[in-house]
């Protein structure tokens, strides 16, 4: 259940001030993920993001971001029937990729995708813990669409409230299983 994910959450994240530089707080999951239960219920409320009304899984890929998403989306994929595909920080993948770049508060990043990973007309879940400036979620997305394929929505455990990835993110659809901040 979405209380049970949320009780989860609340009590075994925890908050780390001050890491990893001053002025961030960051969401420690790995409680979270050492928690049969907490990881159980988690995993079920981020793969409802990817069912229809009916409970019928719509979504064919499940696309993980580097490295928190690759465990939460593994299993979600599982859950619905999907197959898992991960986004990397540039360099990690061994054949041709997609890239797209994408501006940090210093400097900038960029995420790869095999180009054969996502078949053109898939319908494709986002995964990850955290939702923050989205900007590593709105370069997921762009990555995703230069395969030809369609985002059905992002899931996340988390969003970061004060941040502005709903700007970001325009008309993406977005669950979040718990707003924080
Ligand atoms: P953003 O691209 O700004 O939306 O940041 C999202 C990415 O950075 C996700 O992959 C998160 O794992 C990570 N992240 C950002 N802020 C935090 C935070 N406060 N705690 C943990 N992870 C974070």
């Amino acid at each position: 259940s979405l209380a049970g994910a949320r009780e989860a959450l609340d009590r075994l994240v925890r908050d780390v001030p001050d890491y990893p530089e001053a002025g961030v707080v960051f969401k420690d999951i790995t409680p979270l993920l050492a928690d049969h239960a907490g990881l159980a219920a988690v995993v079920a409320g981020l793969a409802e993001a990817g069912r229809d009304a009916a409970g019928r899984p719509v979504v064919d890929v499940v696309v993980g971001m580097e490295a928190r998403g690759f465990i939460l989306g593994a299993p979600v994929a599982l859950a619905l029937g999907a197959g898992f595909v991960p986004v990397r920080k540039a360099g990690k993948l061994p054949r041709e990729t997609h890239a797209v770049s994408y501006d940090l508060e210093y400097g900038s990043a960029t995420l790869e995708m095999h180009t054969d990973a996502v078949p053109a007309g898939s319908r494709v879940l986002l995964v990850d813990d955290v939702l923050a400036t989205g900007g590593t979620a709105r370069a997921t997305v762009d990555l995703v669409e230069r395969c030809g394929a369609e985002v059905v929505g992002v899931a996340v455990l988390m969003d970061l409230a004060f941040l502005p990835w709903r700007e970001t993110l325009g008309d993406v659809a977005v669950t979040t299983l718990m707003s924080v901040g």
